[in-house]
């Protein structure tokens, strides 16, 4: 019997990982992706000799690579090194404090001790407390597709179903964490998970406090060489096993008949496949590749994407020893920041600045006398009036004049930039309004309204990646991948 064939559309990681399970079951697989690289939102730039991660730049749930990685035959070790981040991330609060943040418990107890040594108790009943939620919750968050009731009513999920009280959907993020602890620093610095899948805290139901169970608990992770080293990792075991890969090929459609997928258009040629794994969004998707099925897409637009960013990548010429590989340098009023980006949908006025260093670990990701520094703000997304050129030009100032507070003057020593707004990640990775997670979990009931990995209307059509189940992040999309490729070989089995 021939082997069937699938086509994948997109690069990112949840279509890549996807291919390579597909490719390792025997199907014929062909992946294209509309730019020449592969990868999406995780992705590398070189500027003058300056090297960049330009999206994601913390890894968590390392074991999700490696179970790929075995289920495809091939040794991650033999391929990548993942590296343990210590201190994981360093806060600049706006009293001038600093803290280093670590999953060794003994030194995240010793840096609160400092900081508020009344809450030096309430961190280790938090951690039990997120513990909890992800033990409750994994299982069937994480690793099941969620909208398939056959699998989701198996007897192991009895005990969450039941204790659904324990994961605490009813409070937001925020208003638990402030019942853990008393220093508004260290709310302000627990607060920020809900940003990890690109959520406000003062609305996200607090069953996100999982997210730091997952870095303090399990770790945050760096991959020697830069986090692009994943992408080019994965792409050898695909080719390995066997997917063609098609680079600058955009789908222009994904072809149906009466109901069921034949294939994909690809630059005005039909490429013919018995099934279709969409890993590009989904609400773009359903917008642009897939005719007919109004009703659906209606519901798909009005779910609320996540945070966008904007990404200022900087050569530094010169050495900032106070800085750390992770750093966050925090506003003086998180609420007002979520406010204006939600609510308002502008950009804030006094971003949260994230920056990340590779070149800290990976000195020649620089020039011997310089850093590489990976500057991102959240921003929301696009909305009609926004004038991103002009919101980049008054972020960079207000970037550059705060860092200038915090004694890091570093206007004049920028060798080359490169800049990313909220414009250009729509563009480059046809990301639903420019969001960098797929979709917000600002509601209790994002988890189950999120899109599932296997469409209810079109046989054959499944999806992987940031804005389906189980949602954004690296480790996600990566079980995306396996979801719906899980659900494409049962059905092949019919
Ligand atoms: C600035 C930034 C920082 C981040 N930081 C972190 C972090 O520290 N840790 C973490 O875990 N995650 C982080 N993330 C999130 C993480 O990178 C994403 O959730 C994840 O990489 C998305 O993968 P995906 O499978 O959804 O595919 P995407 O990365 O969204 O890729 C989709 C691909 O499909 C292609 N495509 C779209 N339409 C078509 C078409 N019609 N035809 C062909 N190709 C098409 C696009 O060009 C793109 O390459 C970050 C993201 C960004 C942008």
């Amino acid at each position: 019997m021939e082997n069937k064939r699938v086509a994948v559309v997109g690069g990112g990681l949840g279509a890549l990982s996807g291919a390579i399970r597909l490719a390792r079951l025997g199907f014929s697989v062909q992946l294209f992706e509309k730019n020449p690289k592969i990868g999406g939102k995780v992705n590398e730039a070189v500027l003058d000799g300056y090297r960049f991660d330009t999206g994601a730049s913390l890894l968590t749930m390392p074991f999700v690579i490696d179970e790929l990685f075995d289920f495809a035959g091939f040794n991650r070790a033999d391929y990548l090194d993942f590296v343990s981040i210590d201190p994981i991330c360093r806060y600049f609060f706006s009293d001038g404090s600093v803290m280093d943040a670590s999953a060794d418990k003994a030194k995240m107890k010793a840096a609160i001790q400092e900081l508020s040594p009344d809450d030096v108790e309430a961190y280790e009943r938090f951690l039990k407390y997120a513990e909890r939620i992800h033990t409750l919750t994994s299982e069937i968050f994480m690793f099941t597709p969620i909208h398939e009731f056959k699998k989701l009513m198996k007897p192991r999920h009895f005990q969450t179903l039941f204790k659904l009280h324990q994961i605490d959907p009813f409070r937001t993020v925020h208003q638990s964490v402030s019942r853990f602890f008393s220093d508004r620093r260290l709310i302000q610095l627990f607060d920020r998970y809900a940003t990890y899948n690109g959520s406000d805290p003062f609305q996200a139901p607090a069953t996100l406090n999982i997210i730091p169970y997952v870095e303090y608990g399990l770790g945050g992770y760096y991959v020697k060489g830069g986090i692009y080293r994943l992408v080019e990792a994965l792409m050898k075991v695909a080719c390995e096993l066997g997917v063609q890969v098609h680079t600058s090929a955009k789908v222009e459609k994904i072809c149906h008949e009466r109901k069921r997928v034949s294939g994909v258009r690809v630059n005005g040629k039909k490429v013919e496949a018995d099934y279709v794994l969409c890993g590009a969004d989904a609400v773009v998707a359903y917008n642009e590749l897939i005719d007919g099925h109004h009703k659906p897409r209606e519901r798909l637009n009005r779910l609320e994407p996540s945070v966008s960013g904007m990404v200022f990548l900087w050569g530094v010429r010169a050495k900032h020893p106070k800085l750390a590989h992770h750093n966050i340098i925090f506003s003086s009023d998180y609420d007002a920041e979520f406010k204006q980006i939600f609510k308002h949908r502008q950009v804030p006025d006094e971003p949260t600045i994230y920056i990340a260093i590779t070149s800290k670990a990976d000195a020649e990701h620089a020039p011997a006398a310089g850093e590489n520094w990976f500057v991102l703000l959240n921003m929301p997304y696009i909305t009609p009036g926004q004038i991103w050129e002009k919101e980049r030009d008054r972020m960079r100032s207000v970037v550059w004049e705060k860092l200038k507070r915090l004694g890091f003057d570093i206007a004049d020593q920028i060798e080359v930039e490169q800049v990313y707004t909220p414009e250009d990640f729509s563009e480059l990775y046809a990301s639903n309004q420019g969001s960098i997670y797929g979709i917000s979990s600002n509601s209790k009931t994002t988890a189950f309204r999120r899109i599932p990995n296997r469409s209810r209307t079109f046989h054959g059509l499944y999806f992987a990646g940031g804005s389906v189940h189980p949602g954004g992040g690296i480790p996600l999309v990566i079980l995306s991948g396996k979801m719906a490729v899980t659900l494409i070989a049962e059905d092949q089995e019919k």
